[in-house]
C-alpha cells in the first residue's frame, strides 16, 4: 500500500522524524484554518500518489491568507497525470540551504533492506544513479544487526553531505530505518531530504510504502488506506477477499488459479478481445464465493460479456456451475456468459447449467473456442453506432 504524503508523515512522525509542522485540508476554507495555526508563510501541498507535483504546479508556497486561498482553490480538484487532488497538506514553509535524497527500499535480490543517500536531491535518483553513480551512498543493512550509527555517519561522509550535517543526517537515517523496520514498510523515500540555512534536517517530503502481507501485525494500517483513491471495484473486491484487477477492456473474465487467468487474458487478446480484468477465484472456491466474484465483475459498467473459464482440480466445476446459476438469480445479468468447464464433475457441471437453461449462457468446450465466442457476443453487445473494438 502506497501511502500519500501527509499520511507517510503521519508513520514516521512516530519515530521521531525531524519534521515540519503542517495539517491536512480538504477544502479552501480548512486550508485557511490550518495556515492560521501554522502561521505564514504556509506551503501548499496537493496530496496525490504520484512525484512531480512540484513540476505539475501542485506545490505552492503562500505567503497570506489570499494566497493560500488562490493555491487551495487551483490545486483541489486539479490533475496531476491522472490523479485528482481530494486533499491538501499545508505545511510550515521550510528554508532550504541544501536538497539531499535518502531512502531506505528492500532489496530483494539481496535479501535485505538498502539505505540510500545522495546530496543530489530534487533530481529523479534513476537519473542520478545512472549518470553520477558516485554521488549515490549505498549500504545493504544486515537485519539482524540493525541500523547502527557508524552506518549513518559513513554514509553520510560517502555521500559527500556538508561536514557539519554529518552527524544529524545520520542520525536521521537511522530514524528513517527505524520507521521502515517498525512498520514493515518496502519503501521509505526522502526526496528532499533538506538543510535548512541554521542547520536542521527535515524530511521535506515522504513517499512511503507498506508491506501488505504485514498488515495483520500492524491494526493501524487499515486507517492509513485512502480508498476515496481506490478504484471502486478494486476495493469491492477487497472486502470481499478476491484478487482482482481492473483492466481496461470490456470482457469480465472468471477464472481458478492465476495462471490459468493469465492465460485466459492471453487467449482473450489473441481472439481479438480486450479483458476487463483478472480475477482468480483461487482453488476450492465455493458457490457463494463465485457468486460474490460474479458481482465484483459485472459492476464494472465497461463489461459486455463474461467468460468463465474454469480448470477442475480442486475446485469442483459442478461447485462453479452452482455458483455460476444462483449468481444469474441473484444478479440477473444483462449481458452473455461464455462457460467453459473442463476437470473435476465437468459433466455434472453441463448438465447442470443445462438444466438451468438460462437465457444468454453459452457453453463451449474449449478454451479458444470461448474466447472467440466470448469476443463475438461483445462486439455484438456493443450497440448500434459505436465503432466497435478494432482487432
Ligand atoms: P514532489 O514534486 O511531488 O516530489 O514534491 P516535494 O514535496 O518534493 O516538493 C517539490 C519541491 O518543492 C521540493 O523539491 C522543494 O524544492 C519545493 N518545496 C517543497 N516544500 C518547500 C518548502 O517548505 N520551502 C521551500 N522553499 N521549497 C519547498
Ligand atoms: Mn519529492
Amino acid at each position: 500500500m502506497d501511502l500519500l504524503e501527509y499520511k507517510g508523515k503521519q508513520v514516521l512522525k512516530r519515530y521521531e522524524v525531524p519534521l515540519s509542522a503542517g495539517a491536512q485540508a480538504a477544502t479552501v476554507d480548512e486550508a485557511l484554518a490550518a495556515a492560521e495555526a501554522i502561521g505564514y508563510p504556509v506551503v501548499v501541498k496537493a496530496q496525490v500518489k504520484i512525484g512531480g507535483r512540484g513540476k505539475a504546479g501542485g506545490i505552492k508556497l503562500a505567503a497570506d491568507a489570499d494566497a493560500v486561498r488562490e493555491h487551495a482553490g487551483a490545486i483541489l480538484g486539479m490533475d496531476i497525470r491522472g490523479h485528482a487532488v481530494h486533499e491538501l497538506w499545508i505545511e510550515q514553509a521550510t528554508d532550504i540551504a541544501s536538497e539531499y535524497y535518502a531512502a531506505v527500499v528492500f532489496d530483494r535480490s539481496a535479501k535485505a533492506p538498502l539505505v540510500m543517500l545522495s546530496t543530489q536531491g530534487g533530481m529523479d535518483i534513476e537519473q542520478v544513479a545512472a549518470e553520477r553513480p558516485d554521488a549515490l551512498a549505498t549500504l545493504h543493512v544486515d537485519p539482524l544487526v540493525g541500523f547502527q550509527p557508524f552506518h549513518g555517519r559513513r554514509l553520510a561522509f560517502e555521500a559527500g553531505v556538508d561536514a557539519d550535517v554529518v552527524r544529524p543526517v545520520g542520525a536521521m537515517l537511522a530514524t528513517l530505518y527505524a520507521a521502515f523496520e517498525g512498520e514493515d514498510a518496502t519503501l521509505v523515500e526522502i526526496n528532499p531530504l533538506v538543510i535548512t540555512p541554521d542547520r536542521r534536517v527535515i524530511a521535506l517530503d515522504a513517499k512511503v510504502t507498506l508491506d501488505d502481507n504485514a498488515a495483520f501485525r500492524h491494526p493501524h494500517h487499515a486507517e492509513l488506506d485512502d480508498a476515496s483513491g481506490a478504484d471502486p471495484q478494486e476495493r469491492m473486491a477487497a472486502e470481499r477477499g478476491l484478487t482482482y484487477v481492473k483492466l481496461d477492456g470490456d470482457i469480465g473474465i472468471f477464472g481458478n488459479g492465476a495462471g490459468l487467468v493469465m492465460s485466459t487474458l492471453d487467449v482473450v487478446a489473441h481472439a481479438g478481445g480486450a479483458p476487463a480484468n483478472f480475477l482468480d477465484a483461487g482453488g476450492g472456491a465455493k458457490a457463494e464465493a463465485i457468486a460474490a466474484s460474479v458481482e465484483v465483475i459485472l459492476s464494472n459498467p465497461n463489461v459486455r460479456a463474461v467468460l468463465f473459464n474454469v480448470f477442475g482440480g480442486i475446485t469442483r466445476c459442478d461447485e462453479v456451475a452452482r455458483g455460476i446459476v444462483d449468481a444469474y438469480a441473484l444478479l440477473q445479468p444483462t449481458v452473455p456468459f461464455v462457460v467453459r468447464l473442463d476437470g473435476t464433475n465437468d459433466v455434472q457441471a453441463r448438465q447442470l447449467l443445462a438444466d438451468a437453461d438460462l437465457p444468454n449462457v453459452h457453453a463451449e468446450a474449449t478454451m479458444d473456442g470461448a474466447a472467440a465466442r466470448v469476443v463475438e457476443l461483445a462486439r455484438a453487445g456493443s450497440g448500434s453506432g459505436s465503432a466497435g473494438s478494432s482487432a
